[in-house]
């Protein structure tokens, strides 16, 4: 009897190890393609897949088990490879990658191990509902309303929008645990799997049923997807990403209003008419500054109506997901400005992507109201990065080692740097090689061919004569945090017959280097001219003026200094 009872216990660990065990591991495989067919039913709330995917093995060492993860909230029905049924353990797993705050995983027991860089193509069929939960968000103490209007996922007649990964699991995919709980591991957990699908192909072959006269829009953030056709009481599409870039696919059901220009479609509820016509005009209205920065928009700019009016906005490639109430021009120019740029231009990269539709509402800001309205901009915007900054500096913390990596703009997770502090660092090269080179460097670039980290700057490098790579190794390779500039001297000599010569010694102390502006300001006049400073040196330039100089400004706000 003991050794009975002892036998199952071994034999449990056994079966556990399988699972839970080292050998298991949940981010292997990369999906290269997705073949779905989806079927929405808005009365039943629910979802229900089948399809085929494929596997490949991005991970060292042979693979015979693959893990497959979708929401809580559906359930697998078969995974089968070759036509022929598969074995797989389906459990529970505690992640807040899915907005239940918990994924259905299988395990799946492949028909033979799958070398390194070889692939599984698995036919797959799960469904089940999706309502509005926002447990992950509850769970951690965020009041329920702002929960429900971050996480407004759900299936309705009324209204559906379904966000893939990082809201829900409605398509497999294969990630360690990520918790809100614990700071960063779900931006670090996301970004590793974006960044490991970005080159995936998506294929969806959406079918919704429809018995009213009219059927509800249907909007799909895909490279193409053919408006979508009624077939006997429902209404199809049939969608394409031909790469998923940064994007997360998302479809939207709603019986929405639409104001329909050339570059943009705005689709609105009922009542929003001034909203959307407003945001519609500001988008065409800003279309020429953006076309000029970053080519003509690749695909038609979609924005669509969230009933909530405090939902928060969500965006993936041209597609923007937000509550339209206002009538504020300079307001909406601001969100087309970023919106636009990511119609026109996409780059697998945060930095680049996020970074420089950021860079593009700055370039808005300028157009409108002039330089000044653009650098208050960005320094509203990094106050958030650049509070962290000083913090460390205060502390005395040293650096931990592996965060001037972690930290830095190709690799972070973190949005305050990928956004904010990636628009400055855009802004910066603007400043340093000009509108001109920086716009034809921007026109060269290709995603496809963005595969090693420096491949931006040698595009900018290719248009101008000058070295950026101590710039890139500061701000974009490593965290080198941010300079500190002090003038250290400045004297002035008269020259013949009635100038100034002033002659001005710049300190940075800070890590990073910068080219930064110094202003000279005389009676009715001033001049400025750029210094490059690297980090924890000086650099020493002569500025000529035809009167006595008054003041010298080091720094008129563009280069983001510690506070
Ligand atoms: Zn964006």
């Amino acid at each position: 009897m003991k050794l009975g009872s002892l036998r199952l216990c071994l034999l449990f660990v056994l079966c556990a190890s399988i699972v839970n065990g080292f050998s298991l591991d949940r981010e292997a495989f990369t999906f290269t393609s997705y073949d779905l067919n989806v079927r929405v039913e808005p009365e039943q709330q629910r979802l229900g897949v089948r399809g085929k995917i494929t596997l490949r093995n991005d991970s060292a060492a042979p693979q015979k088990i693959a893990v497959l993860q979708i929401s809580s909230s559906l359930d697998w029905r078969s995974i089968r490879a070759g036509g022929k049924p598969l074995q797989f353990i389906s459990q529970p797993y505690a992640s807040d990658v899915d907005h239940t705050g918990a994924l259905s995983e299988a395990i799946v027991t492949l028909p033979e191990a799958v070398p390194p860089k070889g692939t599984v193509d698995l036919e797959i069929a799960y469904e089940g509902v999706i309502v509005l939960d926002a447990t992950r968000l509850t769970r951690i103490g965020t009041p329920e309303a702002t929960a429900n209007g971050t996480d407004w996922d759900r299936i309705t007649t009324k209204f559906t929008a379904v966000r893939g990964v990082g809201y829900v699991t409605w398509y497999p995919i294969a990630t360690k645990d990520a918790s809100l709980a614990d700071g960063k591991s779900l931006a670090e957990v996301l970004a590793r799997w974006k960044m490991r699908e970005a080159g995936s192909a998506m294929r969806l072959q959406i079918a919704v049923p429809n018995s009213e006269a009219e059927a509800p829009e249907l909007l799909v953030n895909a490279t193409t997807c053919p408006v979508a056709h009624e077939v006997r009481q429902e209404f199809r599409a049939d969608c394409t990403y031909r790469s998923l870039g940064s994007a997360v696919p998302a479809l939207v059901i709603a019986n929405y209003e639409v104001v329909d220009r050339p570059a943009i479609a705005v689709h609105f509820f009922r009542g929003h008419d001034a909203a959307a016509a407003n945001y519609a005009n500001a988008a065409e209205k800003v279309l020429p500054l953006i076309s000029d920065w970053f080519g003509a928009p690749r695909s038609k700019a979609q924005t669509a109506d969230l009933a909530d009016p405090d939902a928060a906005p969500f965006e993936s490639g041209s597609l923007l997901l937000t509550p339209l109430g206002s009538t504020d021009a300079n307001l909406a120019g601001l969100v087309a400005a970023h919106q636009l740029t990511h119609a026109a231009f996409s780059s697998p990269r945060p930095w680049i992507n996020e970074g420089l539709a950021h860079f593009a509402q700055a370039l808005y800001l300028e157009h409108q109201s002039g330089r000044q309205a653009a650098l208050d901009y960005m320094r509203l915007h990094r106050s958030a990065f650049s509070a962290a900054e000083s913090e460390k500096e205060k502390q005395g913390t040293a650096p931990r080692s592996g965060d001037e990596v972690n930290r830095s703009l190709i690799n972070t997770s973190d949005e305050e740097l990928y956004r904010s502090k990636a628009m400055c660092v855009w802004w910066m090269l603007r400043d340093m090689v000009g509108d001109q080179a920086l716009k034809r460097a921007l026109a060269t670039y290709h995603p496809d061919e963005d595969k090693e980290p420096s491949y931006v700057q040698h595009l900018i490098q290719a248009q101008t004569q000058k070295d950026l790579e101590w710039f890139f190794d500061d701000w974009v390779y490593r965290d080198r945090g941010l300079p500190e500039f002090k003038v250290e001297s400045a004297f002035t000599r008269k020259t013949l017959p009635d100038g100034y010569m002033l002659t001005i010694t710049v300190a940075n102390l800070g890590a990073a280097g910068a080219e930064v502006p110094l202003t000279v300001k005389f009676a009715g006049g001033e001049v400025t001219k750029r210094l490059v400073v690297r980090g924890t040196s000086s650099g020493v330039i002569r500025i000529q003026v035809p009167k006595p100089p008054e003041e010298v400004v080091v720094n008129d706000g563009s280069v983001p200094e510690r506070i």
